[in-house]
């Protein structure tokens, strides 16, 4: 069986997989990609979702150059609303304070794409596709995954292969998880009022309701809707036609975008979280959604991943110009230790996020309307909550 010889073994070329393999790339390692589906192509791309960047993910794609290349695809968030289901109670943020944008919205098929464009021209990177890894062992100090009809000898794996990390499965690390048995239904659409660069989370009973605005297409304004509701609801709402599911969305928005004129793309996500019981095993690092995943009503999973990237590529730098090897247990314990905290951080907060908005009865009701209160008034409290939204906290 073939063998192939690598400093890293990066299992999962998904939106944390490629954005590791690039930034690890520009320090000298030798890198290969296994990843399962087809090599990717921006046609076929079928996620038609978008992500909310924050300003500290846009600062490091800044330094490992990247931005550059979704940065014309980018709709920047300028303001955002939060608003009570009785429509009354809201809270404004702005950008003002630091003068900067909020966050930016891009569809996740320009991310992939500048990051494979990218990697293309890294002659240091070797990626296989349409391959997944069978088994895992150990060869004294380095790291052996097999495949179909090849092995990869590496000093490192990192598991950036999503939630349901089949690393994970093999090595039986244990995990934290939480089926909300609800589903998000990811709608791309047309509307007939500027977003003006506003983003506006409704907080329903069995969910909220994201409007993110997105890039004009020629002259049409464009945004996206992330709801998340009852399984039953979900199945239900995309079985309709797109004329009743656009009025049903038009009484529950009140008009903040005008009127949806044209559904362009819809997707259902079933959600789920977890957070595995630690981020590494033997010469293994779990990285992204593999090692946490979050209910995204706070539209944070990748740029907590992209923490994650960062994290391990200034460990990676700082080993590499003291010439020690990467991958030992000391090495694997510094990631850990910089990463699990805020991990278990956003786990809680999504989750108790999620469980207050459900609470429906009078006592509640009267809490919830006094906390948005004291937030909107409070300027101290608005900072805190913007700047980690941003993530520059
Ligand atoms: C509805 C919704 C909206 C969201 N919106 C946002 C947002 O606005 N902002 C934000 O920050 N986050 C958001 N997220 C979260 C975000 O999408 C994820 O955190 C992110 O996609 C995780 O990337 P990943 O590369 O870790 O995992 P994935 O995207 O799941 O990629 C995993 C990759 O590994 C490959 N793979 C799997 N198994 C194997 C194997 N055995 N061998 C080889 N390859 C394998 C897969 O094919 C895939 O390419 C949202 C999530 C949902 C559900």
């Amino acid at each position: 069986m073939k063998e192939i010889l690598s400093n890293l073994n990066i299992v999962g070329g998904g939106l944390i997989g490629a954005a590791l393999a690039y930034s690890l790339s520009k320090l000298g390692n030798n890198i290969v990609v296994l990843e399962q589906k087809p090599k990717f192509d921006h046609k076929k791309f079928l996620d038609k979702r978008t992500t909310a960047i924050s300003e500290g993910t846009k600062n490091f794609l800044e330094e490992i150059s990247i931005w550059n290349e979704i940065k014309y695809h980018v709709e920047p968030i300028k303001k955002i609303q939060i608003i009570d289901r009785n429509q009354s109670n809201k809270i404004y943020f702005d950008n003002q304070r630091r003068n900067s944008n909020l966050g930016y919205i891009v569809k996740n098929e320009f991310i992939l794409d500048a990051l494979y464009k990218k990697l293309q021209k890294q002659r240091n990177v070797k990626i296989f596709n349409n391959v997944s890894v069978k088994d895992i062992f150990y060869e004294g100090s380095r790291i052996v995954t097999k495949q179909n009809n090849f092995t990869v000898n590496s000093n490192l794996l990192l598991a950036s292969d999503g939630k349901n990390s089949s690393i994970r499965k093999i090595l039986r690390t244990p995990i934290y998880s939480k089926d909300y048995k609800k589903k998000a239904i990811v709608i791309n659409f047309y509307h007939s009022k500027s977003h003006q660069n506003t983003a506006y989370e409704f907080f329903f009973k069995n969910g909220p309701l994201a409007i993110l605005p997105m890039q004009k297409n020629k002259n049409s304004f464009q945004s996206s809707i992330v709801w998340t509701n009852t399984n039953e609801f979900i199945n239900s709402l995309i079985s309709l036609d797109d004329n009743k599911i656009m009025s049903i969305i038009n009484e529950k928005i009140k008009g903040s975008i005008g009127e949806l004129k044209k559904i362009i793309t819809k997707q259902t996500f079933p959600l789920s979280a977890h957070l595995n019981s630690k981020f590494f095993e033997n010469r293994i690092i779990y990285i992204g959604d593999s090692a946490h995943s979050f209910h995204p009503i706070a539209g944070q999973g990748w740029n907590l991943g992209m923490q994650d990237v960062e994290s391990l590529y200034n460990l990676v730098k700082k080993y590499n110009s003291l010439g020690i090897e990467l991958g030992d247990e000391i090495f694997c314990k510094e990631f850990q230790k910089n990463n699990f905290f805020k991990a278990y951080r956003l786990y809680q907060i999504t989750d108790k996020v999620d469980s207050v908005f459900k609470l429906d009865n009078a006592i509640f009701n009267h809490a919830r309307f006094s906390t948005i209160n004291l937030i909107e008034k409070s300027k101290k409290l608005k900072n805190k909550i913007s700047d980690f939204a941003m993530g520059v906290n």
